[in-house]
C-alpha cells in the first residue's frame, strides 16, 4: 500500500489533534446493500472526533503531486474514519 507522495503520506498518517492535518473519509452507500468505494479527502485543524461538521477543506487533488485522490485512494486500508465506526453524522 503506498501513497502518492511522502508529503501526503506524513499529513494523513499524523494525529487527528495535530494541525493541519490530511484525513481520508469513507461514508456509508447512500444505497443500502451497496458498496461506497468513492472516500472524502479534507484538509483539518486538529480534532478530537471527527464530525462532518468541522471546518475542513476539501480536497479533490493532493496538494503536493497533484494527483487525483478518488481515482488514486481505493483501498479502505488508507482510511482514517469511517461513519458508524468512528464517526456519525
Ligand atoms: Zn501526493
Amino acid at each position: 500500500m503506498k501513497y502518492c507522495c511522502y508529503d501526503f503520506e506524513a499529513y494523513a498518517k499524523v494525529a487527528s489533534t495535530t494541525t493541519p492535518n490530511i484525513k481520508i473519509v469513507k461514508f456509508k452507500p447512500l444505497v443500502k446493500g451497496e458498496e461506497n468505494q468513492n472516500f472524502g479527502f479534507y484538509c483539518l485543524s486538529g480534532y478530537e472526533t471527527f464530525s462532518i461538521f468541522l471546518p475542513k477543506l476539501n480536497l479533490r487533488f493532493c496538494p503536493f503531486c497533484g494527483t487525483e485522490l478518488n481515482r488514486y485512494y481505493r483501498d479502505i486500508g488508507f482510511v482514517n474514519e469511517i461513519e458508524g465506526e468512528t464517526f456519525n453524522i
